[in-house]
């Protein structure tokens, strides 16, 4: 064990962005790379926004993508409580040390924090008015991503509101202290507080941690320009969810969001991606999401998994379509799901690709059906093949058997190769032009199911 300490600090909104999941993401891979701890602490202040359901999507989310945490909510390490909401008692203990090194005073019912250094007035541009300022000592931050940031407090800073409740500042650099965080790891956004913090840390006589702030994950360019937002498509966690990708599949394109193994690596599984994550590894630059490479990552995911596996992530989706019942035939569905794995590129495409295997109620693509008909004799080759496939025994029903029916068929009308019977008998037993491989296909559904449909087509 190593003495790693970081955390993921959210404060739950009732989405789960893809911003923070990197985030926690980064701080999970980072614990287990070293075999450190992993923190979850709510910063859960703002009590309006933080309710019951909205830390019910994080903890969802979090387990979701298999970001355990070592302490946490209902996880304890001995530096409980993990909501900040809990930890009253310690925010006053830690503002007790401040007043009693005076560095606090009082203005207007709040308590400021108080910067050392030359006081003197000014105009402020942005306030428009005369203000009180100081010429503090500039901090230096040695950013693990940024390198040196230097930077200047100018003005004191409230710690406590007038109504007594601790400010984000201070509350978050005195659980850093308190939690014993050794790296903070967090989004870009928060550099420009990092100065506060560190002035906090001076003032307690704790040296900082060591900060990593992650670059900006910035829209698809198919999507627009700027910052990833809320509202454009593929930001929630809880979408991926909906859409049936895989956990793994997300995991794995969010850890590529500003990082990558130094090689061109991309579909990687998660011990992989733990045995390379390092900090030092992590892009100075904007990261920029990327909706096809995440598709095709799951897509990677999808089509390595066992059949078992398969099925088992399928068949809630399929009986979610109506498709298939909750006691559907394990077999027939693996059976089914063999030959569709290989081609379908998501779970969520995978009803309406593979939904004639099941119900004889499938749509009928018109294109399809104008392509077989166009030529005008559908009927008759439906009968040819009708008549070809019933030689065929319950017994001998498999890709050898029909491919053996078909070659006598081609060759009793002096053709090479049977394939201008294949369209039209796709379309009859489909309802569509593609899809699994053609024999496979027959076999899989059956002799029943495929000579009912084929006399259909000739009706
Ligand atoms: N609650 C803050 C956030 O969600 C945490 C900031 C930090 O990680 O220090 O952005």
């Amino acid at each position: 064990m190593s003495e790693v300490r970081v955390r993921f600090a959210p404060s739950p909104t009732g989405s789960f962005h893809i911003g923070s999941a990197r985030t926690a993401l980064f701080n999970w891979l980072y614990a287990r790379h070293t075999d450190g701890k992993f923190v979850l602490r709510i910063e859960d202040t703002d009590a309006a926004r933080n309710t019951e359901e909205a830390l019910e999507v994080l903890f969802k989310g979090m387990r979701w993508l298999g970001m355990d945490w070592d302490e946490g909510p209902e996880v304890d390490g001995g530096f409980g409580p993990y909501f900040q909401s809990q930890r009253g008692e310690i925010y006053k203990e830690y503002l007790g040390k401040l007043e009693a090194a005076g560095r606090t005073y009082e203005k207007e019912g709040a308590i400021f924090f108080k910067l050392e250094g030359e006081r003197y007035t000014e105009f402020d541009e942005y306030h428009g008015k005369e203000m009180e300022k100081v010429r503090a000592e500039p901090v230096e931050i040695d950013d693990a991503i940024r390198g040196k940031v230097v930077r200047a407090e100018t003005r004191d800073f409230v710690i406590c509101r007038s109504d007594g409740s601790p400010t984000f500042h201070f509350v978050n650099v005195v659980d850093d202290i308190t939690m014993k965080i050794t790296h903070v790891i967090r989004g870009e956004d928060h550099l420009s507080n990092t100065s506060k913090h560190v002035e906090l840390f001076n003032a307690f006589g704790v040296k900082p941690p060591q900060f990593a702030h992650l670059p900006l994950i910035l829209k698809d360019p198919k999507m627009g320009k700027g910052k990833m937002s809320k509202r454009d498509k593929g930001s929630l966690i809880e979408e991926y969810e909906e859409r049936h990708f895989l956990p793994a599949g997300v995991r794995n394109a969010i850890a590529l969001l500003g990082w990558n193994p130094g090689d061109d690596r991309e579909f990687m599984e998660i011990g992989e991606i733990i045995e390379a994550f390092d900090i030092k590894d992590i892009q100075k630059g904007a990261a920029r999401f990327d909706e096809a490479k995440m598709a095709h990552i799951n897509f990677q995911y999808l089509k390595q998994l066992p059949v078992e596996s398969y099925a088992w992530f399928a068949r809630p989706v399929l009986t979610e379509k109506g498709l298939i019942s909750e006691d559907h035939n394990e077999d027939h569905l693996q059976r089914v799901l063999m030959i569709c794995q290989e081609k379908i590129t998501s779970l969520e495409a995978l009803p309406e690709f593979c939904g004639y295997f099941f119900r004889d109620d499938y749509t009928i693509d018109p294109k399809a059906e104008k392509k077989v008909m166009k030529r005008g004799n559908a009927g008759e080759l439906a009968a040819q093949v009708i008549a070809s496939l019933e030689s065929v025994s319950p017994d001998d029903w498999n890709v050898s058997g029909l491919e053996a029916a078909f070659t006598k068929l081609a060759a009793d009308n002096g053709q090479e190769k049977p394939f201008m019977w294949w369209p039209m008998t796709r379309f009859a037993v489909s309802g569509v032009s593609g899809g699994p491989d053609f024999l496979p296909m027959l076999e899989v559904m059956g002799r029943d199911l495929v000579l009912g449909r084929l006399g259909k087509m000739i009706d």
